[in-house]
Protein backbone atom coordinates (compact mmCIF):
# COMPACT_ATOMS: atom_id res chain seq x y z
CA UNK A 1 0.00 0.00 0.00
CA UNK A 2 1.26 3.35 -0.89
CA UNK A 3 1.96 5.30 2.17
CA UNK A 4 1.94 9.46 1.92
CA UNK A 5 3.67 10.93 4.89
CA UNK A 6 6.55 13.59 5.46
CA UNK A 7 7.07 16.61 7.75
CA UNK A 8 4.16 19.44 8.31
CA UNK A 9 5.01 22.67 9.94
CA UNK A 10 1.74 23.90 11.92
CA UNK A 11 1.16 27.57 13.84
CA UNK A 12 3.61 29.21 12.30
CA UNK A 13 4.29 31.97 14.04
CA UNK A 14 6.76 35.56 13.78
CA UNK A 15 7.39 36.19 17.57
CA UNK A 16 10.29 38.76 17.21
CA UNK A 17 12.75 40.49 15.42
CA UNK A 18 16.82 41.53 16.01
CA UNK A 19 19.38 42.61 14.38
CA UNK A 20 22.13 40.40 12.23
CA UNK A 21 24.47 40.18 9.54
CA UNK A 22 22.52 37.99 7.04
CA UNK A 23 24.33 35.42 5.15
CA UNK A 24 22.26 35.35 2.36
CA UNK A 25 22.44 39.16 1.10
CA UNK A 26 26.29 40.01 3.75
CA UNK A 27 24.56 42.73 4.96
CA UNK A 28 23.46 44.20 8.38
CA UNK A 29 19.81 43.80 8.37
CA UNK A 30 16.52 43.33 10.54
CA UNK A 31 15.71 39.71 11.19
CA UNK A 32 12.95 38.08 12.36
CA UNK A 33 12.73 34.59 14.23
CA UNK A 34 9.41 32.24 13.19
CA UNK A 35 8.70 29.72 14.94
CA UNK A 36 6.64 26.82 14.11
CA UNK A 37 5.58 23.11 15.53
CA UNK A 38 6.99 20.14 13.09
CA UNK A 39 4.65 16.95 13.15
CA UNK A 40 5.17 13.79 11.32
CA UNK A 41 1.98 13.56 9.26
CA UNK A 42 0.49 10.61 7.25
CA UNK A 43 -1.86 11.93 4.47
CA UNK A 44 -1.54 15.25 5.81
CA UNK A 45 -2.93 14.34 8.87
CA UNK A 46 -0.37 15.30 11.53
CA UNK A 47 0.16 12.50 13.72
CA UNK A 48 3.86 12.80 16.06
CA UNK A 49 4.60 15.71 17.32
CA UNK A 50 8.33 16.69 16.90
CA UNK A 51 8.51 19.74 18.59
CA UNK A 52 9.41 23.53 18.22
CA UNK A 53 11.64 24.54 15.19
CA UNK A 54 12.68 27.96 14.84
CA UNK A 55 14.92 30.39 12.15
CA UNK A 56 15.50 34.42 11.66
CA UNK A 57 14.33 35.55 8.36
CA UNK A 58 16.11 38.48 6.79
CA UNK A 59 13.69 41.25 5.71
CA UNK A 60 15.71 42.46 3.14
CA UNK A 61 16.13 39.36 1.12
CA UNK A 62 13.86 37.44 2.79
CA UNK A 63 15.86 34.18 3.28
CA UNK A 64 17.36 32.49 5.93
CA UNK A 65 20.05 34.96 7.60
CA UNK A 66 21.97 32.33 9.50
CA UNK A 67 21.51 29.29 6.09
CA UNK A 68 25.15 28.27 4.65
CA UNK A 69 25.06 30.17 1.34
CA UNK A 70 28.99 30.01 0.32
CA UNK A 71 30.78 27.36 -0.44
CA UNK A 72 33.14 26.16 1.89
CA UNK A 73 37.13 25.39 1.36
CA UNK A 74 36.96 21.22 2.36
CA UNK A 75 33.91 20.85 -0.20
CA UNK A 76 35.73 22.64 -2.80
CA UNK A 77 38.67 20.53 -2.80
CA UNK A 78 36.07 17.38 -2.48
CA UNK A 79 34.61 19.18 -5.96
CA UNK A 80 38.48 19.20 -7.36
CA UNK A 81 38.87 15.39 -6.26
CA UNK A 82 35.70 14.33 -8.47
CA UNK A 83 36.94 15.76 -11.22
CA UNK A 84 40.41 14.77 -11.28
CA UNK A 85 38.84 11.24 -11.08
CA UNK A 86 36.35 12.37 -13.78
CA UNK A 87 39.68 13.49 -15.34
CA UNK A 88 41.37 9.94 -14.78
CA UNK A 89 38.31 8.13 -16.68
CA UNK A 90 38.44 10.39 -19.57
CA UNK A 91 42.38 8.96 -20.08
CA UNK A 92 41.53 6.05 -19.88
CA UNK A 93 42.54 3.98 -23.05
CA UNK A 94 38.90 3.38 -24.85
CA UNK A 95 36.39 5.18 -22.45
CA UNK A 96 35.68 8.48 -25.32
CA UNK A 97 38.16 7.29 -27.93
CA UNK A 98 34.98 6.26 -30.27
CA UNK A 99 33.46 9.26 -29.68
CA UNK A 100 33.59 12.09 -32.15
CA UNK A 101 34.37 14.26 -29.73
CA UNK A 102 36.09 12.29 -27.58
CA UNK A 103 39.13 15.04 -27.45
CA UNK A 104 37.13 17.65 -26.97
CA UNK A 105 35.92 16.02 -23.92
CA UNK A 106 38.59 15.12 -22.91
CA UNK A 107 40.35 18.63 -22.88
CA UNK A 108 37.19 20.02 -21.25
CA UNK A 109 37.42 17.63 -18.21
CA UNK A 110 41.71 19.28 -17.62
CA UNK A 111 39.86 22.27 -18.01
CA UNK A 112 37.14 22.18 -15.20
CA UNK A 113 39.81 20.59 -13.13
CA UNK A 114 42.28 23.43 -13.32
CA UNK A 115 39.45 25.78 -12.70
CA UNK A 116 38.19 23.70 -10.02
CA UNK A 117 41.74 24.24 -7.93
CA UNK A 118 42.25 27.57 -9.17
CA UNK A 119 38.78 28.50 -7.28
CA UNK A 120 39.81 26.53 -4.16
CA UNK A 121 43.05 28.16 -3.63
CA UNK A 122 41.85 31.89 -4.46
CA UNK A 123 39.18 30.48 -1.63
CA UNK A 124 39.14 34.07 0.56
CA UNK A 125 38.50 33.05 4.13
CA UNK A 126 35.82 35.27 5.57
CA UNK A 127 35.45 36.61 8.81
CA UNK A 128 33.22 34.74 11.04
CA UNK A 129 29.75 35.08 12.33
CA UNK A 130 30.69 36.10 15.54
CA UNK A 131 32.89 38.95 13.69
CA UNK A 132 30.35 40.32 12.01
CA UNK A 133 28.07 40.35 14.43
CA UNK A 134 30.55 42.96 16.75
CA UNK A 135 30.13 45.23 14.22
CA UNK A 136 25.79 45.40 13.85
CA UNK A 137 24.07 48.59 15.34
CA UNK A 138 22.14 47.57 18.04
CA UNK A 139 18.45 47.21 17.95
CA UNK A 140 16.64 49.79 19.66
CA UNK A 141 15.49 49.45 22.97
CA UNK A 142 12.77 51.57 23.18
CA UNK A 143 10.63 52.09 20.57
CA UNK A 144 9.04 48.85 18.55
CA UNK A 145 10.37 48.64 15.35
CA UNK A 146 7.09 48.04 13.77
CA UNK A 147 4.26 50.24 15.60
CA UNK A 148 6.91 52.90 17.06
CA UNK A 149 5.19 52.16 20.67
CA UNK A 150 7.75 52.02 23.94
CA UNK A 151 8.93 48.82 24.43
CA UNK A 152 8.57 46.90 27.85
CA UNK A 153 11.42 45.46 29.54
CA UNK A 154 9.84 43.22 31.72
CA UNK A 155 9.35 39.84 31.82
CA UNK A 156 11.41 39.88 28.53
CA UNK A 157 11.92 42.67 25.66
CA UNK A 158 9.21 43.15 24.26
CA UNK A 159 6.07 45.48 22.75
CA UNK A 160 2.96 45.26 24.25
CA UNK A 161 1.02 46.56 21.81
CA UNK A 162 1.88 44.55 18.70
CA UNK A 163 3.21 41.39 20.88
CA UNK A 164 6.43 40.99 19.47
CA UNK A 165 9.49 40.29 21.10
CA UNK A 166 12.70 42.16 20.64
CA UNK A 167 16.15 39.89 20.87
CA UNK A 168 19.39 41.39 21.30
CA UNK A 169 21.13 37.76 20.93
CA UNK A 170 20.43 35.44 18.00
CA UNK A 171 19.90 32.09 19.49
ZN1 LIG B 1 19.41 39.13 3.63
ZN1 LIG C 1 4.96 46.94 18.36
Amino acid sequence: MFIFYGIKKLTKKKIGYAKDHCNACEQEAVVEKWRWFNWIHVFWIPLIPIGYRSNWMCTLCDQDANARYKTGFVRKIFISIVLFLLVLVMFQPGTIDTLEYGLIVKILSVLFFLLSVYWAFKHNKLPSKEQLRKNITPVDLTLCLYCKNPLAMSPMLSCISCKTQVFTKID
